[in-house]
């Protein structure tokens, strides 16, 4: 479902992600690891077509983004964030944001559909006449999420998007996540500086340091703690 190879992403004079390599197939839950500032956000910005400036190939199923229109994009992937505060307009009711990309699109029925959708992830319909103010940081994760379905992407991608929650709500929105994934064979590119959280959730991880890969895991070995790379083990310690 997304192939990526080589990937070098540029900001002016600084590298931001160097030579980077990997393959998720569809259905499955990749993780991506590391500190602060090693490459993480980047590598899903650039996938979503946000970055100008890197070198590469990205296909995204079997088509390469740099040659797909940003709405044809829009409908394969869609990305969350951490920050539901941020990521939610203050002045608009919930159900006209989740019905936007709809209407952007010309979709059918976005006002039916975005009922649907409020229901899907467990708030149901009568949360779209509401401002983001009313709601908690969970509820308003759980509506990000609906809007990233809107257009039904094949792909989620990721950003941090339980850290920004009180820890009593990240395994709700996890085991949504978890639960949509099941139920719409969604593919996951989660970006998580949380080793349980990418435990839990990803059947495969790549760890990153300062741009670079260092090596990629299955949750197996994540768990049996069966690393290749010293700095592995100093990450898990550490985590
Ligand atoms: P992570 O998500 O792993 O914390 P990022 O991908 O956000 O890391 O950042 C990787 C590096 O690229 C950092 O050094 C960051 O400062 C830099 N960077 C990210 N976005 C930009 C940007 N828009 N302009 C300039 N530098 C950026
Ligand atoms: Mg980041």
């Amino acid at each position: 479902m997304i192939e990526i190879r080589d990937l070098t992403v540029t900001f002016g004079p600084s590298t931001a992600v160097k030579d980077v390599s990997f393959t998720v197939a569809e259905g499955e839950s990749f993780g991506l690891v590391g500190e602060s500032g090693s490459g993480k956000s980047t590598i899903l910005r650039t996938i979503m077509g946000l970055n100008k400036t890197w070198t590469g190939s990205i296909t995204v199923d079997g088509r390469d983004t740099g040659k797909l229109p940003r709405k044809q994009l829009a409908r394969l992937a869609q990305m969350v964030f951490q920050d539901p505060y941020a990521s939610l307009h203050p002045r608009y009711v919930i159900g006209q944001q989740i019905a936007e990309p709809m209407k952007i699109n010309g979709l059918p029925n976005p006002e039916r559909r975005t009922a649907e959708l409020l229901d899907l992830i467990g708030l149901g319909a009568k949360f779209q006449f509401r401002f983001p103010h009313e709601l908690s940081g969970g509820q308003r994760q759980r509506v990000a999420i609906a809007r990233a379905l809107a257009l039904s992407p094949k792909i989620l991608l990721l950003d941090e998007p339980t850290s920004a929650l009180d820890v009593s709500i990240q395994a709700e929105i996890l085991n949504l996540l978890n639960r949509l994934r099941r139920e719409l064979n969604l593919t996951f590119v989660i970006v998580s500086h949380d080793l349980a959280v990418i435990s839990y959730m990803c059947e495969r991880l790549m760890v990153m340091r300062n741009a670079e890969m260092v090596e990629t895991l299955t949750r197996e070995q994540l768990r049996a703690r069966a690393f290749s790379a010293s700095y592995t083990s100093e990450l898990v310690a550490a985590s």
